[in-house]
C-alpha cells in the first residue's frame, strides 16, 4: 500500500510499505479521510518533536513512522477478541495508546498516562491506505455522521476538553485567542453550552468564517488593544474564562490580562519561543492558569453532539438575550470589534 512516511525534519517520503494486519485486540481500517494538524507541520519543519528516533516503550516503533492521527476509516478486519466490531463500521480513532495499568489510567486520566503513544507518531498512523489500531481506540460512528466529519472529531474532542477546562456554566463569556481549528471547535463547544464568546484573530477570513458559524463577536488584534477591547465589552471586567489557542507570546498576554478576577485561562496551542509571565500577573487577579493535554472521554460526547446536528450543523443561532450582556465597545468605531449588531450581516447561513 502506499503511505506518507516521516523519516525526520524535511524528509517525508511517499513510499509502499507492506500492508498491516491486525493482531489480537486490533482493528485494521481502510482509511476514508485523514486530516493534516498544525502538530504535523511542526514535526515536518522542526522535528522530530512528537516522533521518535528511539523505539517509543509502549510500541516500539521509531522513525521512519507514517503521519496522520485524525482519521476515520471502515473496519475491514478485526483480530482475535475483537467482537463488537464487525467490517463496514465507520469509526472514528482517538489517536491515544494507553498502557492502561498506571495510576492516570486506573482512575480515567488516560491522557495523562506516562506510556502514552500517539497514532501517526508512535505508531503507523492514517496517511496511508490501510491503518490498524486498538479496539480502545476506535469509535463507531452513528448513521448519519459522515467520513469527513469522522476525520474532524479528533479535533473537536481537543476543543471539547479546552472547553470543559475552561469550567464555565452558560451565560457566562469566554474569550478565545486564534480561530485555527482548535480555536473555532472551542467557540463551537462553548456556544453550543450557552457561553458567549468573544473570538480574537488577525485574519480577516478566519473572522469572517467565525461570523457564519453566528460567533457575533470577533475583534482584530492588529486594529486594537484586544485586552481593552474584552474589557470594554465585559463591563471593564474581562472574560471568564480566556483561551490561548494561538501561541505566541500576544496571544498568551492578551489571554490572562483579558480574564477577570478569579477567571481561568487555558493554553491549548503549542509555544515554540518560552512567554515570560511576571508572578505578579497572576498574584494580584488571582487567575488560575492552566493547559490542555489532549483529550479524555470527549469522543463519544462529540460524536453524540455531531449525530444530533449540535456541532459544524449549528444552524440553531444563540438569542438574543444570550449576547445582551455584551456592551458596544468603543474600539468597535474603527471596525476592529465586530459587536453582535454589526455581524448580523455578515453572518447567516452555516457554510
Ligand atoms: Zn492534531
Ligand atoms: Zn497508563
Amino acid at each position: 500500500m502506499r503511505a506518507a512516511v516521516y523519516h525526520g525534519r524535511r524528509d517525508l517520503r511517499l513510499e509502499s510499505v507492506s500492508e498491516p494486519e491486525p493482531g489480537p485486540g486490533d482493528v485494521k481500517l481502510r482509511v476514508l479521510y485523514n486530516g493534516i494538524c498544525g502538530s504535523d507541520l511542526h514535526e515536518y519543519y522542526d522535528g522530530p518533536i512528537t516522533t521518535r528516533v528511539t523505539p517509543h516503550p509502549l510500541t516500539g516503533v521509531k522513525n521512519p513512522v507514517i503521519l496522520g492521527h485524525e482519521l476515520c476509516g471502515e473496519v475491514v478486519a478485526c483480530g482475535a477478541a475483537v467482537a463488537d466490531l464487525a467490517p463496514g463500521d465507520l469509526v472514528a480513532v482517538e489517536p491515544s495508546e494507553t498502557c492502561g495499568a498506571c495510576l492516570w489510567c486506573a482512575i480515567g486520566q488516560y491522557n495523562h498516562c506516562p506510556a502514552l503513544a500517539i497514532h501517526g507518531y508512535n505508531r503507523n498512523g492514517g496517511l496511508a491506505e490501510y491503518t490498524v489500531v486498538r479496539r480502545s481506540m476506535a469509535h463507531r460512528l452513528p448513521r448519519g455522521v459522515t467520513p469527513l466529519q469522522g476525520a474532524l472529531i479528533e479535533p473537536l474532542a481537543i476543543a471539547w476538553h479546552t472547553a470543559n477546562r475552561c469550567g464555565l456554566e452558560a451565560g457566562q463569556t469566554a474569550a478565545i485567542h486564534g480561530a485555527g481549528p482548535i480555536g473555532i471547535g472551542v467557540c463551537l463547544t462553548l456556544q453550543k453550552r450557552g457561553v458567549e464568546v468573544i473570538a480574537v484573530d488577525p485574519s480577516p477570513q478566519r473572522r469572517l468564517v467565525l461570523a457564519r458559524l453566528g460567533v457575533r463577536v470577533t475583534i482584530d488584534p492588529t486594529a486594537c488593544d484586544p485586552i481593552a477591547a474584552i474589557r470594554d465589552l465585559t463591563g471593564g471586567r474581562g472574560a471568564h474564562a480566556s483561551v490561548d489557542a494561538a501561541g505566541v507570546p500576544a496571544s498568551f498576554h492578551a489571554m490572562l490580562h483579558g480574564t477577570r478576577v478569579d477567571g481561568t485561562a487555558v493554553v491549548v496551542a503549542i509555544h515554540h519561543v518560552p512567554v515570560v509571565v511576571p508572578p505578579f500577573d497572576l498574584l494580584m487577579p488571582e487567575v488560575k492558569l492552566t493547559g490542555v493535554a489532549l483529550s479524555a472521554h470527549a469522543f463519544p460526547s462529540v460524536i453524540a453532539a455531531m449525530a444530533a446536528y449540535e456541532l459544524l450543523y449549528a444552524r440553531d443561532q444563540p438569542s438574543e438575550a444570550l449576547h445582551a450582556p455584551l456592551a458596544a465597545s468603543p474600539a468597535a468605531r474603527g471596525g476592529a470589534v465586530v459587536a453582535p449588531a454589526a455581524a448580523d450581516g455578515a453572518g447567516g447561513e452555516s457554510p
